[in-house]
C-alpha cells in the first residue's frame, strides 16, 4: 500500500489527509521526502549551467515540497497530540532535519551559485521581490556559515545539530513536567472558587478518567486557581510546582540543558566573528543591536517597576487586613490582586464570563476581519487532526483566499500556550498557492453540554493568534521564503497584538458578548467596567514579562554563563525584581528561548511589536474609527500582504509616514503617570 503521505492528495482543498494516515507512516515518509529533496539539491549543485536565478534560487525555493507535505501534518501532530511514539519520532527527526539543513546552507557548491548570482545582481533586471529573495538567501548562507572552512566548518555543523537535539529535549521534558503533576481537590478545597474554575477541575479529572476535581498545571486552570482560592497552603503548593517545571531534578530537569545551550550558541556565534549571540541574533531584527533592545526594555521596566511597588504595598495592608501576617509573597499576587481589582473596579470575572462564549468570540474575530478586509468565513467538513479540531473556507468576494483551522480546547499532549502557523504558506511559484492557516489555543474544555467559555485574557489570545492567522491569509507574494509571517521576529507580533485591540471597540463586544444562559448582550456598565480594568496590574504584567526579556538577553550578550540560574539570579537581582513577582518564565521552563532558536535573545520582540501596535491602531483612530477602510487597506498593501518583502522599519514607515516611539505604549498600559 502506497504512503499516504507520499500520495497525491485529493482532499478538499488539499489539506493532509490525517484520517487516513498513521504513526507508521511518518518515519519511512520522511526518509523517502529526504532522498527526494537530496536529488533536487544534486540537481541545483551539479547543473553545468551557469548559475540563473531561476535555475538556483527559484529551483531552491521549491526544493524539498515533499518534504514539508510529510513534515507539517507531522508537526501539527507533535504540537497539538503528541503521544510517546511521536515524541520518539521528533527526537529521530530533529538531528536529520537539523543535518539537512547543514547540508544545504554549509554546501559551497551552492554557496558558490548563489554569490555568483548576487555578485551579477546588478545585470540581471531582477524584479523587486527577486531582488530580496537573493538578498535574503545570501544573508541566510554567510550567517549558517557557508563562508567557514575545514575545521571550523565541522564544528559549527556539529554544534548546531546538537542545538536541535537538546532543543526538542527541552520541550519534551516540560510537557513530561505539565503531565506529570496534578493535585485531587476534595471538597473543601473547592471553597471560594467560581463555577467556571470547579467545572474547569472536573473536567481535568475526566479527562484523567478520575472522579472528582483536579488541579493541573494547564494555565487556564491554575491562573484562575491561583486568582480566587482562599486557601494560601494550597496555592503555595500549587504555585511551587507551577513553577518548578523542568527543575524537578531526574531525567526531565532542564537546567543543564540550558547550561549546554547558551554555550554552544556563544561558540555558533564566535564562529561566525560575532561578538556573542545576541549581536548575532539581533542584525537581521528590526532593534538590530543589543543596546537597542536594553534601552526600550530599560525606558519600560523604571515606570513599571514603581507601579508594581506602589501595588506590592498595597496587596501586603490588604492581606494584613485578612489576618495572615509576614510578606506578600509570589502565591499571594494573584488572589489579593484579584480581590483589589473587584473592589476598585467592581468587576467580578465570573459574572463576566458567560458572556464571553468561545462561539461568539470567534464569530467577533471573524466579523471584524469582514468589515476591514472584506473576508468571509463559511465552515468545511474535513477529516482534521482532532475532533476538536474545526476548519472554514475564507474567501472574499466569491473568491478563495485560504483555509484556517481553529483548535480552541487543552488537552493532555498538547503544547501549552497558543501559536499560530501555516500548514501550508502562500506562494505563486508553484502556481496560486492559497496558505491553510491553523490557530491553537488551550481554552478550557468544558463538560459536556455546556458552552465554552473564555475569560478576557483568553478572548484576547484569540483575537491575537487570528491576527497572525490574516498575516497568514492576506499574504500576497510570489516566494514562500518571504510569505506572511516570514518576517523579522520583531515585526512578526505586529499583526497580532494589533488585532487585539479591535477585541477593545465597544461596539464589537456590545454585538458579540451575549450571555451564554440568556443571550442577553453583556451590560453596557460592565462592558466599560470591564474595558477600563484593561490597564489594571499592568505593573505586575510588564514587570514579569520585562524581567524575562532582559534575563534573556543578558542570557546571550557578553560571556557565557557557566551556572545559568545563578547568573539569571544576579540579573534580577541588579534590576531589583520585586520580591512578591517573579519571571513570567523561569529559565527551565522558558521554551521560547530554549526550545528553538525562534525567540532566543528575542523574547523582547513582543514589546517591541507593542511599541508599533499601539500606535498604528492610533492610526485607525486619528482617521477617523476603528474600522477606518483606507487604513485598513493601507495594513493590508504595505504590512499584511507583503510578508518579508521589505525591512520592517521600511513597512512600517510606509503605513504610518513615521516610526513610532514608546509613549503610546506606556500610556496603553496606564504606565505614563507613575514616576
Ligand atoms: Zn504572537
Amino acid at each position: 500500500m502506497t504512503n499516504p503521505l507520499l500520495a497525491d492528495w485529493t482532499t478538499p482543498f488539499g489539506l493532509p489527509p490525517f484520517a487516513d494516515m498513521s504513526d507508521d507512516d511518518f518515519a519511512p515518509g520522511f526518509e523517502a521526502s529526504l532522498t527526494q529533496a537530496r536529488a533536487e539539491l544534486a540537481l541545483i549543485t551539479d547543473n553545468a549551467d551557469a548559475p540563473t536565478f531561476e535555475n538556483t534560487i527559484d529551483a531552491l525555493e521549491l526544493m524539498g515540497e515533499t518534504m514539508h507535505k510529510v513534515l507539517s501534518p507531522f508537526y501539527t501532530l507533535a504540537g497539538v497530540d503528541s503521544n510517546p511514539a511521536r515524541e520518539a519520532l521528533q527526537r529521530e527527526f530533529s538531528p536529520k532535519l537539523a543535518a539537512w539543513g547543514s547540508e544545504v546552507s554549509m554546501n559551497p557548491k551552492l554557496f558558490a551559485r548563489v554569490e555568483a548570482i548576487w555578485n551579477a545582481r546588478d545585470t540581471l533586471e531582477l524584479t523587486p521581490e527577486q531582488s530580496r529573495v537573493l538578498e535574503l538567501t545570501r544573508r541566510d548562507f554567510v550567517r549558517s556559515g557557508a563562508q567557514l572552512e575545514g575545521a571550523n566548518f565541522d564544528r559549527l555543523k556539529e554544534v548546531k545539530e546538537r542545538l536541535a537535539v537538546i532543543g526538542t529535549q527541552f520541550t519534551q521534558n516540560l510537557l513530561a513536567d505539565e503531565r506529570d503533576w496534578s493535585m485531587d481537590l476534595g471538597e473543601a478545597d473547592l471553597e471560594g472558587l467560581p463555577d467556571f474554575v470547579v467545572a474547569t477541575a472536573r473536567a481535568a479529572a475526566q479527562d484523567a478518567g478520575k472522579e472528582g476535581h483536579l488541579l493541573t498545571l494547564s494555565r487556564s486552570l491554575i491562573v484562575p486557581f491561583l486568582q480566587f482560592s482562599p486557601r494560601r497552603d494550597l496555592r503555595e503548593v500549587a504555585y511551587e510546582a507551577w513553577v518548578a517545571r523542568g527543575a524537578n531534578g531526574g531525567d526531565t530537569d532542564n537546567r543543564d540543558i540550558a547550561a549546554e545551550t547558551l554555550k554552544l550558541r556563544d561558540e555558533r556565534a564566535k564562529l561566525l566573528g560575532y561578538a556573542d549571540f545576541a549581536s548575532f541574533k539581533l542584525e537581521t531584527e528590526m532593534a538590530k543591536t543589543p543596546d537597542a533592545v536594553r534601552d526600550l526594555l530599560m525606558q519600560v521596566w523604571k515606570p513599571a517597576k514603581a507601579q508594581a511597588d506602589i501595588d506590592a504595598g498595597k496587596l501586603t495592608e490588604m492581606m494584613h487586613a485578612d489576618g495572615v501576617n509576614g510578606d506578600l509573597e509570589a502565591w499571594d499576587w494573584r488572589y489579593y490582586s484579584e480581590k483589589r481589582r473587584a473592589a476598585e473596579h467592581d468587576l467580578d470575572e465570573a459574572a463576566l464570563k458567560p458572556y464571553l462564549q468561545l462561539d461568539r468570540m470567534i464569530e467577533a474575530a471573524f466579523d471584524c476581519s469582514t468589515r476591514l478586509f472584506g473576508l468571509e468565513f463559511a465552515p468545511i467538513d474535513a477529516d482534521l487532526h482532532h475532533a476538536d479540531a474545526r476548519a472554514w473556507e475564507v474567501t472574499r468576494k466569491g473568491e478563495h483566499v485560504a483555509v484556517f483551522i481553529g483548535d480552541y480546547f487543552a488537552r493532555g499532549g498538547k503544547r501549552s500556550g497558543a501559536w499560530c502557523s501555516a500548514m501550508r504558506a502562500q506562494q505563486k511559484l508553484r502556481g496560486d498557492i492559497r496558505p491553510h492557516v491553523i490557530n491553537v489555543c488551550n481554552f478550557a474544555k468544558p463538560a459536556k453540554g455546556s458552552p465554552a467559555l473564555l475569560s478576557y485574557d483568553d478572548a484576547r489570545t484569540l483575537f491575537h493568534e487570528f491576527g497572525h492567522a490574516l498575516h497568514q491569509m492576506l499574504s500576497d507574494v510570489t516566494y514562500e521564503s518571504i510569505s506572511g509571517t516570514s518576517v523579522a521576529r520583531d515585526f512578526v507580533e505586529l499583526p497580532s497584538q494589533l488585532y487585539e485591540h479591535w477585541l477593545e471597540v465597544p461596539e464589537v463586544l456590545q454585538q458579540f458578548a451575549t450571555h451564554a444562559d440568556t443571550g442577553e448582550p453583556m451590560p453596557a456598565d460592565m462592558l466599560q467596567r470591564m474595558l477600563d480594568a484593561g490597564t489594571y496590574d499592568q505593573g505586575f504584567a510588564t514587570v514579569e514579562y520585562v524581567a524575562s526579556a532582559m534575563v534573556d538577553l543578558e542570557f546571550h550578550s557578553g560571556e557565557v554563563a557557566a551556572d545559568p540560574m545563578a547568573k539569571q539570579a544576579d540579573i534580577l537581582d541588579g534590576m531589583g525584581m520585586p520580591s512578591a513577582i517573579r519571571m513570567r518564565h523561569a529559565t527551565p521552563h522558558f521554551a521560547h528561548v530554549f526550545a528553538g532558536d525562534g525567540y532566543s535573545s528575542a523574547y523582547y520582540s513582543y514589546m517591541w511589536s507593542e511599541v508599533m501596535d499601539a500606535d498604528a491602531f492610533a492610526a485607525f483612530e486619528e482617521a477617523g474609527g476603528a474600522f477606518d477602510a483606507a487604513t485598513a487597506r493601507k495594513l493590508e498593501d504595505h504590512i499584511l500582504s507583503v510578508g518579508g518583502l521589505r525591512e520592517a522599519d521600511e513597512l512600517y514607515t510606509e503605513f504610518r509616514g513615521r516610526l513610532p516611539g514608546v509613549e503610546a505604549l506606556l500610556k496603553g498600559r496606564g504606565l505614563d503617570k507613575v514616576a
